[in-house]
């Protein structure tokens, strides 16, 4: 594995970034919008954010060799925006030729609606779920390392800062390593299952002990708590309820107190969910989540479109957060946001509702897009364009998910003191003209690929919408092979199939 150079200039070798007279979304409380301001950055923090006026005031202040050592990007015809923050994702790149993946054909004239269509069918996706486990350690290190570097890079190459894991097929050290090599932040977690809803059967079956899964997390959680970067953090997570029995739901909630972490769940997410969990474990999904303690201020509660009056009391008790995945409900038949319109109800009521990308073996969307599908879908919902104005969807992106998971004292937005975490989209073209707001033609016309630029920590990781750090080619070669051998070895699929696919696209 290499980590070629490909030509930029290298960024330490700067005392900082001035990013001088842009478009400034600073993503702030207060939703300020600056049409001519600057961002300051000097070593891996924001010293100023404001009117250009102001940021050049601050920088004649600076001590002359960090003056002198300050690159400086004209930004006039730039929109400045805080890194975006992707709370909720799954890292399951090493499915991508059998899990809904490479071996589909073509045409999707045959296509059929389920797994999470049509209401979701709980005891599968329990089953298929509680098989990726054992999956994770049937990869080898390498093949590990190689698939997240690939995977997680496309999170940066869309902007994402801070990536939050919700469980992923692949081995949470791997991460932990592919994030530190990237340069990004990661909340790191385990794939949790201990249980499945087996079909035909009437109660929850244990699969394996808690105590090992439970084992696992510490690992996890004792290695992040050690790390000295700043970029790694831990927490753990739940699948689901259906693959959680009471004993592993207490010890996430033990181990939540212990290493003072948040706490995340995929709770209430598809209509057939109640039914499936009253009927094998006797308690509706945010009832039982409360009744193991896990319903509190540490909670995101993710996709949580279904829960009945007294359970929506309990979330609002709480505190909990809710995050959601509006540009990803379409393409898997799931009916989250309009079949009951809970999470924007819950909005209204003052709970916290982040976005995210959630996470399938091929890319889905990315956080610009599930920005634009919350500025439509909000507001085609309740007749009202003010429901979620761009502002709100950006601080849906950045500052709101942030706060999910407990990192908004240093990123999430862009303020004096906060870390050096932003992104820059070139606004020149025809979809920006004569318009004063260029976060609005970016939701209708942009998304993730109009990105050009990502910093963080006041490192630039991305210019001219180019890693800045790694070959790109060899991140997609050495993705690809990781992906052949464990796809031959682990998942039984013939080589000559592999080969065959894998074949087109080295060619490409
Ligand atoms: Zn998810």
């Amino acid at each position: 594995m290499t980590t070629a150079p490909t030509g930029h200039t290298a960024p330490t070798s700067h005392t900082g970034l001035l990013f001088r007279d842009g478009h400034v979304y600073p993503g702030d409380t207060g939703a300020t919008v600056l049409s001519s301001g600057s961002v300051l950055v000097v070593g891996d923090r924001i010293a100023a954010v404001g009117p250009t006026a102001e940021v050049d005031a601050a920088v004649a202040a600076l001590d002359p060799a960090v003056r002198d050592g300050l690159r400086t990007v004209d930004a006039r015809r730039s929109m400045i925006l805080p890194g975006l923050v992707n709370p909720h994702w799954h890292e399951l790149f090493a499915m991508r030729i059998p899990f809904k993946g490479a071996l589909r054909p073509p045409h999707d004239r045959d296509d059929v609606a389920a797994f999470m269509a049509l209401g979701g069918d709980l005891r599968q996706i329990s089953v298929v779920f509680d098989s990726f486990y054992d999956q994770v350690d049937s990869l080898t290190p390498d093949e590990a390392l190689a698939v997240a570097r690939y995977s997680m890079w496309t999170q940066l190459r869309t902007g994402v800062t801070t990536l939050g894991d919700v469980g992923s097929l692949n081995r949470p050290d791997a991460m932990a390593d592919a994030a530190l090599d990237l340069g990004i932040r990661f909340m790191a977690s385990t794939w949790a299952s201990d249980a499945v809803c087996a079909p035909g059967e009437t109660r929850f079956r244990r699969t394996r002990d808690a105590d090992g899964v439970l084992a696992r997390l510490e690992t996890l959680l004792d290695r992040c708590a050690a790390d000295t970067t700043g970029r790694l953090r831990a927490r753990p997570t739940a699948v689901y309820g259906t693959n959680m029995t009471d004993e592993l739901g207490r010890g996430f909630a033990e181990l939540c107190e212990r290493y003072d972490v948040p706490f995340a769940a995929h709770i209430g997410a598809l209509r057939n969910e109640a039914e499936v969990m009253r009927t094998y474990f006797g308690a509706t999904p945010v009832r039982r989540f409360a009744e193991l303690g896990l319903v509190t201020d540490r909670l995101m509660s993710v996709h949580t479109g279904y829960a009945d009056e007294e359970e929506r009391k309990l979330l609002l008790a709480a505190g909990a957060h809710l995050n959601h995945s509006p540009a990803k409900y379409g393409g898997a038949g799931e009916t989250t946001l309009t079949d009951t319109r809970m999470i924007p109800e819950l909005r209204r009521a003052g709970l916290d509702v982040s976005l995210s990308t959630d996470g399938t073996a091929l890319p889905i969307s990315g956080m610009a897009e599930s920005m634009r599908a919350a500025w439509q879908m909000f507001n085609e919902m309740s007749g009202d364009p003010t429901e979620v104005l761009p502002t709100d969807a950006l601080a849906m992106a950045t500052r709101i998910p942030a706060k999910g998971l407990r990192w908004d004292q240093e990123v999430g937005s862009l303020e004096a003191g906060k870390q050096a975490d932003l992104v820059v989209v070139p606004v020149d073209d025809w979809r920006y003209l004569l318009n004063p707001r260029p976060l609005e033609s970016f939701l209708a016309l942009g998304g993730s690929m109009d990105i050009d630029t990502v910093v963080v920590a006041g490192e630039v990781l991305l210019e001219g919408g180019r890693s800045t750090r790694l070959d790109e080619r060899q991140l997609k070669d050495d993705y690809l092979e990781a992906l052949g051998s464990f796809s031959v070895r682990s998942l039984g699929i013939p080589s000559d199939v592999v080969q065959g696919l894998l074949a087109k696209e080295t060619n490409r």
